[in-house]
């Protein structure tokens, strides 16, 4: 007998018919004489809806952190009553537990708490009993007994620290995709599914565009060596597990290929190459809450430099203004030029550590598709450029080929 912990997103349980079916899978699974805790998340757009309702009834401020968490948990309620009773409907014997109820308490950060500890003793009561436990994702509480939430797309995580917490045999993530790929299959038609993947490419593909899971909940999982299988809750492949990095991953070069649309480009061009200029700008940047990515700063022969960075492009009108009021302090000449309609191509693989010539093949395959570089970055296992939105799928198609991912 294993103790399996199985996670069901927001598509998974979008409908009555699909909470059924994810009921009856949970309960083959605990037919099979495993004992089960199901995390489940809100019903797909249920969330959404109720930050709308937040935002109609309070137009004149932000809704308050923590009355956004104790209608957010609602979601994740109503899910964790509809699936016990289909189960219980299919013959099986479940119970729904909240966060709360199951021990995950949390610090009292709220819309984004962190889980301090998990003391699961009602769960292993009741799984000692026979029952199925169904367990609301995405929520806790602090030591006071206020509910939280754990951030959008929190429920992996609770998923992941429950599987530590009970010391589970096996953490399944279902999901509406049959696994991690070497890309996004709608961009490139002969991206494959990944048998594995290491915790550190899972997190840089997640940053970089492939974004399968809460980044929180992969970070969590390798801290507490969590090996988890990303699957579909629609068919019966097998997923991808997703662990720490084995000497057999370090010789595959590149794992995958992921993109990111809808960046933009801000230049400030001509600003003065002297102490805290890079401060003030970027500092201007953060103060008005704006998350930037790639950072480039030319080589000053002449006293003056160019600073650009990247952004996504929701938050480029905001930069512009943020910039715009400090540019006086960047130097006389000091410029700004914004320019939207770029994406993100980047090749994740721990391979990379080891292997020489990385970024030159994955140069070298743009160029042969005469697609024109405007950026470049990277890290120990990530090579990333900026190029036209409009290429982005075919540079993707030519890279994913060259390094030999396609089937
Ligand atoms: N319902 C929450 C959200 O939409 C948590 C989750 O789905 O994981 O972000
Ligand atoms: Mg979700």
């Amino acid at each position: 007998m294993s103790l399996i912990v199985q996670k069901y997103g927001g598509t998974s349980v979008g409908t009555p018919e699909r909470i059924r079916n994810v009921a009856r899978r949970i309960l083959a699974t605990h037919r099979e004489g495993h004992q089960v805790v199901a995390v489940v998340s809100a019903m797909s757009g249920v969330t959404d809806n109720l930050l709308r309702l937040a935002r109609e009834v309070s137009p004149e401020m932000p809704p308050s952190e923590r009355e956004t968490d104790v209608l957010l948990a609602t979601g994740e309620q109503t899910t964790i009553a509809l699936t016990a009773m289909a189960i219980q409907a299919l013959g099986g014997e479940a119970v729904s537990l909240t966060g709360a109820q199951a021990g995950i308490e949390t610090d009292g950060v709220h819309t984004k708490a962190r889980i301090a500890h998990i003391t699961p003793g009602e769960v292993h009561r009741f799984l000692k009993d026979g029952k199925i436990v169904i367990l609301a994702g995405f929520q806790g509480r602090t030591p006071e007994g206020f509910i939280t939430t754990l951030g959008r797309g929190g429920s992996d995580l609770t998923a992941i620290a429950m599987a530590a917490a009970v010391g589970a045999d096996l953490c399944q993530i279902f999901t509406d995709v049959d696994g991690v790929y070497t890309c996004d299959p709608r961009v490139v038609p002969d991206a494959q599914k990944l048998e594995e993947i290491s915790y550190d490419e899972m997190l840089e593909m997640a940053s970089s565009g492939s974004k399968v899971m809460q980044s929180r909940s992969v970070e969590f999982a390798k801290k507490f060596g969590v090996i988890f299988e990303v699957r579909s809750s629609l068919n019966e492949n097998p997923g991808t597990i997703v662990r720490e990095e084995t000497m057999s991953m370090e010789s595959v070069v590149i794992r995958g290929v992921s993109l990111e649309r809808n960046q933009a480009k801000v230049t400030i061009a001509s600003v003065a190459d002297q102490p805290g200029v890079a401060a003030r700008i970027f500092g201007a940047v953060a103060d008005a809450n704006i998350v930037i990515d790639m950072i480039v700063q030319n080589v000053s022969k002449t006293g003056v430099t160019d600073i650009s960075f990247t952004l996504s492009k929701a938050d480029f009108e905001s930069a512009e203004r943020a910039l715009a009021a400090v540019l006086a302090d960047l130097g006389p000449g000091a410029k700004i030029e914004a320019q939207d309609g770029i994406a993100k191509l980047s090749v994740v693989g721990i391979g990379m550590r080891s292997h020489s010539g990385v970024a030159a093949q994955m140069f070298k395959a743009l160029s042969s598709a005469d697609i024109n570089i405007q950026m470049i970055s990277t890290s120990e296992i990530r090579t990333t450029v900026i190029v036209d939105e409009p290429q982005i799928e075919r540079a993707a198609r030519v890279v994913h080929a060259a390094f030999g991912l396609s089937a």
